[in-house]
């Protein structure tokens, strides 16, 4: 019996008639439901078939399934553009103070006003940060927050009576920015890179039109470098009526260095889950905020904090032009408690030293590992860097050979095969949290797995061999899932 499923089958093969896990009073009220409470079709026949177990064993299984689970707790990932750092636990502690966690969202204002000015400050700072004019805090992913940014340029468009249908999007950006531009109703058009990894100008110029409702743009791009024309790319839009929309869903590389407002960009959304450093949380909660520059403020969704001119906080819930709400309240409160300790710990000076950092260790990375993997873009990297596994090919062994290979020596693997437009790819974002000792076992690691690949590649075809699953079936696996675990 494999691992995986020893561990699945283990809380039942436990399972013993009658066993009990807890001690109740005896029930004073009907046991068997009545029809007139439950309608007779709501009903099950029989009891389901749980485990009969002892509270020991229920915490043995679930204690066993959490250390399957590889976070960055227990282990480097450097995982490119999810900016998987270290998040400080203080956060924790302070999202946990009781004025801010036993709140509820519709307690009066007067109950809650440093609560809300928190938000107000949060709002505030995140302009700042980006250049921006107003943000608001409700979009609960960078996704989210990508798709209320592109349903406000919808609205800017179609209140000046423009019907702008098209968004621009550059081949190496990440997937969700074409997804959310589809989501929101847009057609999109992929422009390719240059051979250097950057927008191609002629390739922008000739994808203009009046059509166009934007372009969105990751700047540093998701190759971690930095487009140096962004000036001229801005203009190129702006000359045709399209507003630019900044993804920074990993600003790493630019915070107290240079802002997207700057840079000519209109909505910016922030991944506070990858750059302020609060949990990603298995898929969520996160928090996706944007911010505006003033031509877009009408459009922003609504309630937000305000301030009044006594210094006192209150929800605006006006604006006729508001896309409405996007989330349900004020957004992830708890994110958004923790980002906002994070940025007041750190201050102007430290963020800025974060994203120095952050910058160093992914260059010092790149210098190291380019004699064994090729970096196909020989330029200073920003927050994190693209090279490729294919010159392994000539031994049989593929990116993914490697990846799996990474695992059994406890790390979690960068991104593999992302962004689209490098053959092989691997791109590596160690971020700022990690020490030189750090980097340097995992750079050396990789380099040792290159001399296997020569020495015995057979060894890596069947890598990993330390965790609970092994090698996977990965076509088998997309062709025909397998989505629910039946544990009987
Ligand atoms: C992570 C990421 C996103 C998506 O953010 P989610 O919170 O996962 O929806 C978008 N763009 C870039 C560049 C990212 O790194």
């Amino acid at each position: 019996m494999t691992q995986e499923k020893h561990d699945q089958a283990l809380i039942f093969e436990l399972s013993r008639e009658g066993r009990v896990g807890y001690s109740l009073p005896e029930c004073d009220v009907p046991v068997t439901p009545s029809a007139e409470l439950i309608p007779a079709e709501f009903l099950r026949p029989e009891a389901p078939a749980l485990p009969e177990v002892y509270e020991v064993d229920v915490i043995r299984h679930y204690t066993s399934l959490s250390r399957r689970n590889f976070g960055v707790d227990n282990g480097f990932y450097p995982l490119g553009s999810c900016t998987m750092k270290y998040n400080p636990k203080v956060n924790e502690d302070v999202a946990r103070y009781a004025g801010l966690a036993k709140i509820h969202p519709y307690q009066p204002e007067a109950s809650i006003q440093g609560a809300m000015e928190m938000l107000y400050t949060l709002q505030q700072d995140l302009a700042g940060l980006t250049g921006m004019d107003a943000v608001t805090l409700q979009p609960a992913a960078g996704a989210h927050g990508e798709w209320t940014g592109l349903m406000m340029i919808r609205a800017y468009h179609e209140n000046r009576g423009e019907r702008r249908t098209k968004v621009i999007v550059p081949d190496s950006s990440h997937g969700t920015n074409p997804a959310s531009a589809t989501v929101a109703g847009f057609e999109t058009i992929t422009i390719p890179s240059t051979p250097e990894g950057l927008v191609d100008l002629d390739a922008l110029r000739g994808a203009v039109s009046s059509e166009t409702a934007a372009l969105m743009l990751t700047n540093p791009n998701t190759l971690g470098l930095f487009e140096e024309q962004i000036v001229d790319i801005a203009a190129i839009v702006h000359e045709a009526g399209g507003l630019l929309y900044y993804d920074g869903a990993n600003s790493n590389a630019i915070m107290g260095i240079t802002r997207p407002g700057d840079m000519g960009f209109d909505v910016v959304h922030l991944n506070l889950h990858k750059t302020m450093s609060t949990p990603h949380g298995g898929g969520g909660p996160g928090s996706g905020p944007v911010g505006v520059k003033n031509k877009l403020i009408p459009y922003l969704p609504k309630p937000m904090v305000v301030r009044n001119p006594d210094g006192s906080y209150t929800w605006d819930r006006e604006g006729e032009e508001s896309i409405g709400r996007v989330k349900a309240y004020y957004g992830n409160f708890g994110i958004l408690v923790r980002a906002y300790a994070y940025m007041r710990t750190y201050g102007p000076e430290g963020l800025r030293r974060v994203s120095e950092c952050a910058v160093l260790n992914a260059n010092y990375m790149m210098a190291r590992l380019a004699p064994y993997y090729e970096v196909p873009f020989k330029k200073v990297c920003k927050h994190e860097f693209v090279m490729s596994g294919s010159s392994l090919k000539q031994y049989g062994i593929r990116t993914l050979d490697v990846a799996k290979r990474l695992l059994d020596f406890g790390y979690h693997p960068p991104t593999i095969y992302f962004p689209l437009n490098v053959e092989e790819c691997i791109m590596i974002e160690p971020t700022e949290t990690e020490s030189k000792e750090t980097l340097d076992g995992f750079i050396d690691t990789m380099i040792a797995i290159v001399h296997e690949a020569k020495e015995n590649p057979e060894l890596l075809l069947n890598a990993p061999y330390t965790t609970p699953v092994t090698r996977l079936d990965e076509t088998t696996a997309a062709r025909k899932p397998v989505l629910n675990c039946a544990c009987s």
